[in-house]
């Protein structure tokens, strides 16, 4: 089944102690469609402006990528990101984010097949426009799921909020689910998420992994874990957050399921991937991603994990 991505597309400026890349290809649904498209066909939804240039759609249009419903929009500019990584490259920090055509104002345009998308993505972006985009749709689609930063919990708590109530399920990092609760206790932030709508919540925790929490009783646990796979190359974290949830939402959409099992399954696939895209700058590694590539490091994540 095709997956319905809306998230951003951005020129993406980055420092890691690797190296430094000037206004590359990026944003939160290049990422996570490109991600997807390993797994599934992606529809992107997302806006750039008159700057953005014909090669990078080019790019996108290699992999399995449908391209409809990425709009250019004449007399703006591409929302812009400039990062810098601390030398952990567990931490880093937003030196500059331009959003520019991408504003909180931005209602997307969703061509008219993919309206009735069975699984949908909101990756990285303004919980307005994410509200727009499910407003448009014809059903509610079988899994709607959220990726969420500091950024929209700071500036648009109230639309957060009522997006909550209308989503399966929230991806977010440890320090957003605390900022978002003001619980300093990561699980007892998980369950206050819980508590404002989603049916479960994945919390990423860096180079820890993530867990899954649901509001299930019974027989499927509440809480599971995945660790990170240990990567010894790290050269840009830019995108594992949104190549993770496109991954995860792709490897779903690909087997139409949504049960907890099948998530936690599609968590060990998207944590492989996001594992490769740190390998390169931009979408530099993914470009040359193989299906045996990731086929073959799942199954040695398998036997790391497995006990
Ligand atoms: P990640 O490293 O997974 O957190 O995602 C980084 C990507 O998010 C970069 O490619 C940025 O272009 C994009 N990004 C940064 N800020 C925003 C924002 N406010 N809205 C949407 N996308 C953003």
């Amino acid at each position: 089944m095709s997956l319905l991505v809306i998230g951003s597309a951005a020129f993406d400026s980055i420092q890691t102690p690797c190296g430094s890349r000037n206004r590359v290809i990026g944003g939160s649904g290049v990422y996570a469609a490109y991600a997807a498209s390993f797994f599934t066909p992606a529809r992107l939804v997302s806006v750039v402006g008159e700057d953005w240039p014909e090669a990078y759609t080019e790019r996108l249009h290699k992999r399995a990528i449908d391209l409809e419903g990425l709009e250019v929009r004449s007399g703006v500019q591409t929302l812009s990101w400039t990062g810098r990584y601390f030398e952990n490259l567990n931490e880093r920090e937003t030196l500059e984010i331009r959003l520019n055509v991408m504003g909180e104002e931005y209602r997307p345009l969703v061509p008219g097949p993919y309206r009735d998308s069975q699984f949908v993505l909101l990756a990285n972006g303004s919980p307005v426009s994410h509200l727009d985009l499910l407003s448009k749709m014809t059903a509610k689609p079988r899994l709607t799921v959220a990726d969420t930063m500091d950024f929209y919990i700071q500036n648009t708590p109230e639309p957060l909020r009522k997006l909550l109530r209308q989503i399966d399920g929230l991806i977010l990092n440890d320090s957003e689910a605390r900022l978002l609760t003001d619980e300093k206790n990561t699980i007892t932030a998980a369950r206050r998420i819980l508590d404002m709508g989603p049916a479960f919540v994945i919390v990423k925790k860096g180079e820890n992994g993530a867990f899954y929490i649901s509001k299930a009783q019974g027989a499927s646990a509440e809480i599971r874990l995945i660790p990170a796979f240990p990567s010894e190359k790290v050269i840009d974290p830019t995108g594992a957050g949104d190549s993770f949830a496109g991954a995860l939402m792709g490897a779903l959409a690909a087997k139409g399921k949504s049960d907890p099992e099948s998530i936690i399954a599609a968590m060990a696939r998207a944590t492989v991937v996001a594992s490769f895209n740190v390998e390169g700058f931009s979408l530099e590694r993914l470009e040359t991603l193989t299906g045996d590539e990731i086929e073959s490091r799942l199954s040695a994540f398998r036997t790391m994990i497995t006990f």
